[in-house]
């Protein structure tokens, strides 16, 4: 097992060929290959592309499969299929491949040589030819695999790569993800239940259970040092309101904030955690309920679910981790309140507390030290902003007893269209696609729940690709949807989907 630092993680990308036409042409598959590799990687995507030896026989395949299954640094394959490569050579390694793939259905060249062109150039460029024999098998075996069509140079292509390359990130991040739960599920709510034995197998991540009491412990031998600096990044990064500032009336409870947030972080860096959950209901040991932190964690890239919800804490540290470097954010997100007026129906999100200051955009947040209605502790301080408006993605994920399955909802995160002088909270403000009516009645039919990670950074396809590699039930609710063939898809897959 490689440590952290050792690892290099990449995308593996295999050319299959055969001996049909001679080692001349051999050789001109191999410089090619060398051309698309270097080009692709010029793209500059978020993971380099390590070109493998060519592949011509059934051996070379299956060899090749099982090293990329075994090599760490491997997340995913990509292969194109340059001449012809005769898809039986391909059935034994497919079967064995575990990585993400995507298929690469380009040629070397955009145009044809049309007066020049013989037997000889189209034999050595069919792509078109070998493609589909390599997606007959991979069809046959009911492999998962994205495939990228187009010129390799095209945006079209280089688009769908990058997103591939994001979804092998997420998957790889999924199969060796922790979550630690402070407290238990919030009582008597039912979606963010779920089997977490079936987690483990079907998206990887291990979710392992703890008391507000051990972070208490950890809590207790934070220095005083330590809060300090914490305080100190506090004022170097947001507004704070007068009862947080040196003298204020809260600033004490700033203060325990800040030693929260440092038993926090502490704990999840010794366990090798990077995603958690909290409950208001078991805060035992503890003087606030974690809000800032929680804030401050997700800013830092960490997973985050309330009320034990470790599902949505997987999948925001999952789409964080999907979509780093892209413009945007994410966050734990609730669908809180609605709005029905001459601004359109709009839904306003928020949490108690726990709202990714990603999404801020360049705004500075308010720090503030509030009231918090429920769980009977003190004060807890929370950063307070708005969402940056923009298209993006609201995204569930339920266990429906069965099955897990993911809704995505694409909407329209706008400017508040008033000031919200009175709201202690950071929130987001949208429009649901298509319409209001349509996007909530589907998520309800579809059991969706009242959290969600609300991503500005990746797109529906995104995360469909996501579930999609996974064998993972996804449903789309975007400009297209139409409630009647949204509940007859529901039906279908009820049918498809019937054991796990
Ligand atoms: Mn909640």
């Amino acid at each position: 097992m490689k440590t952290k630092t050792e690892r290099k993680p990449a995308i593996w990308f295999v050319v299959g060929s055969q001996h049909l036409y001679g080692p001349a042409a051999l050789k001109e598959v191999e410089a090619d290959s060398k051309i698309v590799a270097e080009g692709l990687n010029a793209a500059g995507f978020p993971l380099p592309i390590i070109l493998k030896p060519m592949v011509t026989r059934a051996d070379e395949i299956t060899a090749f499969c099982k090293e990329a299954n075994y090599d760490d640094d491997c997340l995913g394959v990509i292969t194109w299929m340059h001449t012809f490569s005769p898809a039986k050579m391909w059935a034994t390694g497919l079967k064995l491949l575990e990585k993400p793939m995507l298929q690469l259905h380009t040629q070397l060249s955009p145009e044809l040589p049309w007066d020049k062109i013989n037997m000889d150039f189209m034999n050595l460029h069919q792509t078109a030819h070998g493609g589909r024999e390599f997606g007959h098998i991979s069809a046959r075996l009911k492999k998962p695999f994205s495939v990228a069509v187009g010129h390799w140079k095209e945006e079209r292509v280089t688009r769908k790569v990058d997103l591939w390359m994001r979804v092998c990130l997420a998957i790889n991040e999924s199969r060796n993800l922790k979550v630690a739960r402070f407290g238990d599920n919030m009582r008597d709510v039912a979606v963010t239940e779920g089997d977490k034995v079936e987690a483990l197998i079907r998206l990887g991540f291990t979710v392992d259970a703890f008391t507000s009491n051990d972070l208490a412990e950890v809590l207790a031998a934070v220095t005083d040092e330590e809060v300090k600096a914490t305080v100190a990044d506090y004022e170097k990064r947001y507004i704070l309101t007068d009862v947080v500032r040196a003298g204020g009336s809260a600033r004490g409870n700033l203060e325990d904030s800040a030693r929260l947030e440092v038993a926090l972080r502490r704990f999840l860096e010794q366990g090798g955690y990077r995603a958690f959950t909290t409950n208001f209901e078991a805060l035992s040991g503890l003087k606030q309920l974690p809000g800032l932190a929680a804030q401050r964690l997700m800013a830092d890239g960490y997973g985050f679910g309330a009320e034990g919800d470790w599902k949505t804490s997987a999948l925001t540290r999952i789409l964080k981790v999907m979509g780093q470097g892209r413009e945007g954010g994410a966050s734990f997100m609730e669908d809180y309140t609605y709005h029905f007026g001459p601004e359109g129906d709009l839904n306003l999100g928020a949490h108690m507390l726990e709202v990714c200051p990603t999404l801020a955009g360049k705004t500075k947040p308010v720090l503030d030290v509030q009231p918090l209605g429920i769980g009977g502790k003190e004060a807890p301080a929370r950063l307070l902003f708005s969402c940056r408006s923009g298209p993006a993605v609201n995204v569930g994920i339920m266990d429906l007893g069965g099955r897990f399955r993911i809704v995505i909802n694409e909407i329209d995160v706008i400017e508040p269209p008033h000031d919200l002088p009175k709201l202690p909270v950071a929130r987001a403000v949208w429009k649901y696609r298509p319409d209001f009516e349509t996007g909530v009645a589907a998520w309800i039919v579809a059991g969706g729940g009242h959290h969600t990670v609300l991503s500005l950074s990746l797109t529906a396809e995104h995360i469909r690709t996501f579930a999609d590699e996974l064998g993972l039930e996804c449903l789309v609710i975007g400009s297209k949807t139409d409630l009647d063939s949204f509940k007859n898809e529901l039906r279908w897959n009820d049918l498809y989907y019937r054991d796990r």
